[in-house]
């Protein structure tokens, strides 16, 4: 396949970026602009980059352009469906291992849901992109796709759909843009971004541009504001599963992500509060409950880990780029950042680089 990736300059050293933010965007940012033949500084509060503060390395990893329309719009679903075939493209340029997959995902749901399940269905259907709806799976279809799932007396069909395993990829896109010449600066934090400057405690950093991807952490520039999820990984060897699931539960929204090691994946609690305290009890007790009635042989599995982070999201819910000279701002990734990152990034640097701005870069 060709590569819809383009890389490299000819000639004198390429314009220096400031990034404020080693998240995921911050991360995916510096591998593809050093990719470009920019030079690269990115600081972060974070003490290294394995410390896990921010929300991509949490994420469960669903790349899921139709099922998230139920909270989304056309758009995040466009950049949904390009973004996985730039992640296609990515993790192959990538060191490392980083499981991505493209099985498709399952909508199950239990007999008694079938009218909450239908409505969104429903929804998804008429607001389909690509044609691409939810295809109704017979029991034995079922069965022989995922065997392990037993409760559910519904089931569709997303063929196009796809994971990221996060942590993986967080980890690979550091080793990556350090490979390709970036420069890290751990346990710094920007206090402002300003066309062309970052404010630290140390003073003004100047660059050519800068990009503002701090999360949760761009407010008062941005109205970003946080929402809790809660997730686990449950160790679950013998339990086959094949791809994403959700299951669509009139109260809760729940999804188990397969993971290399016989690991589960189950979230996600979404709750309109910033505390990063562990998972409550009562998320505990709906989410495993909720996977436990999808898969029942999930009963002797071992929860090896649980965590908590925040989602960036703005006052819409929607993702926001706003670019003008020297400064881009990209935040409001919400529950979508693995979804629709690449398409931003893409967008983002295709804008800054356009003949209008030559001259401030050159
Ligand atoms: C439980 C959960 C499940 C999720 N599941 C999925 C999923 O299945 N699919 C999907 O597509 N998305 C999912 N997401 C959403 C996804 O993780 C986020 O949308 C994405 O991580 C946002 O990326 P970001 O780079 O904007 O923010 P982050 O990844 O949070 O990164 C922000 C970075 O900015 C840094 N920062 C903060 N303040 C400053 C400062 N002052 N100076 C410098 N740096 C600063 C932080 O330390 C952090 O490193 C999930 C999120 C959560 C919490």
């Amino acid at each position: 396949m060709a590569s819809l990736i383009t890389e490299g300059r000819a000639g004198a050293p390429g314009p220096h970026a400031g990034i404020a933010g080693a998240g995921l965007l911050g991360r995916l940012l510096a591998w593809w602009l050093a990719g470009r033949g920019w030079r690269v500084t990115v600081f972060d509060p974070a003490a290294g980059p394995q410390a896990r503060g921010a929300a991509g390395w949490t994420a469960a990893g669903m790349l899921s352009p139709y099922a998230e329309l139920e909270c989304a719009d056309t758009r995040v679903a466009a950049l949904g469906v390009r973004s996985l075939q730039l992640w296609q493209d990515i993790v192959a340029r990538l060191p490392g291992e980083v499981d991505f997959r493209r099985s498709g995902s399952l909508l199950v749901a239990h007999a008694a849901d079938l009218g909450a399940a239908r409505r969104l269905i429903d929804l998804l259907q008429a607001k389909a992109i690509d044609e691409a709806c939810p295809q109704p799976l017979a029991p034995a279809a079922l069965r022989a796709l995922e065997p392990a799932i037993h409760g559910p007396a519904h089931a569709w069909l997303l063929e196009q759909e796809g994971q990221i395993h996060t942590v993986q990829a967080m980890q690979a896109l550091a080793e990556g843009a350090t490979q390709r010449g970036v420069s890290w600066c751990w346990g710094r934090s920007v206090r402002s971004v300003l066309p062309g400057r970052l404010v630290c405690d140390d003073g003004e950093h100047r660059y050519d541009w800068v990009f503002d991807v701090r999360g949760v952490g761009a407010r008062p520039e941005l109205p970003v504001r946080g929402v809790r999820g809660e997730i686990f990984w449950l160790h679950a060897p013998g339990v086959p599963l094949g791809r994403p699931v959700r299951l669509l539960h009139p109260r809760w929204r729940v999804y188990l992500v397969p993971r290399p090691g016989d690991l589960v994946v189950v979230g996600a609690s979404e709750i309109e509060s910033e505390d990063r305290s562990p998972v409550s009890l009562r998320s505990t007790l709906a989410l495993l409950s909720a996977a436990h009635s999808v898969v029942p042989e999930l009963a002797e599995a071992r929860i090896v880990h649980s965590e908590a982070n925040l989602r960036p999201a703005l006052p819409d819910n929607l993702p926001g780029l706003q670019s003008s000279a020297g400064l881009t701002r990209i935040n409001g990734l919400f529950r979508h950042g693995w979804l629709i990152a690449p398409a931003l990034v893409e967008q983002a640097v295709a804008g800054i680089e356009q003949p209008q701005h030559q001259e401030l870069l050159s």
